[in-house]
């Protein structure tokens, strides 16, 4: 009787695992609403056309065009829209792609959804706080995650650590 018991138990267990695993929030499956909404115009306001460009209309930076690229300071890539920290140094490659990229995303920091845009179909990142497109996320990244989140050095601001 006890062992049916617990398996009982170890089999409900089992589905409540299985079942928070394939639980996506809406939110982030539909890529919002998001904790900072602003309106277009003040985006316009609050950003350059060219961070504007990216952030706010999906574009796409000029390979080897940013400064963050090349950026091997130790500190904390944050977004460029709203300065939710995103990335850290420590996660920082050289991908050779021309773009700012990384292995993994802080906690809590980058949404991710599918994109089909140009007959594609890559994943695309954003910031969790307020939406703003950062780059897209591929699975030829290294260890330990085998992810390469290549970023738009537009999206970011870089903060140097302290000291
Ligand atoms: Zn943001």
């Amino acid at each position: 009787m006890m062992t049916r018991r617990t398996t009982l138990s170890l089999g409900i267990a089992a589905a409540a695992v299985w079942a928070a695993a394939r639980f996506t929030p809406k939110s982030q499956a539909q890529g919002g609403p998001f904790e900072l909404t602003l309106s277009e115009a003040e985006w316009r306001k609050r950003l350059t056309p060219q961070q504007y460009e990216i952030l706010r209309d999906h574009g796409t930076e000029y390979a080897f065009s940013s400064p963050l690229d090349k950026e091997k300071r130790a500190g904390t890539f944050a977004c460029a829209g709203c300065d939710l920290p995103l990335f850290s140094s420590e996660t920082k490659f050289e991908s050779g792609t021309g773009w700012p990229s990384f292995w993994k995303p802080l906690d809590n920091a980058v949404g991710t959804r599918e994109d089909r845009s140009y007959g594609m179909r890559r994943t695309e990142a954003h910031c969790r706080r307020c939406g703003g497109h950062l780059g897209h996320v591929f699975e030829d990244g290294p260890p330990p995650t085998g992810l390469r989140y290549c970023m738009n050095g537009l999206a970011l601001t870089f903060h140097p650590a302290a000291g």
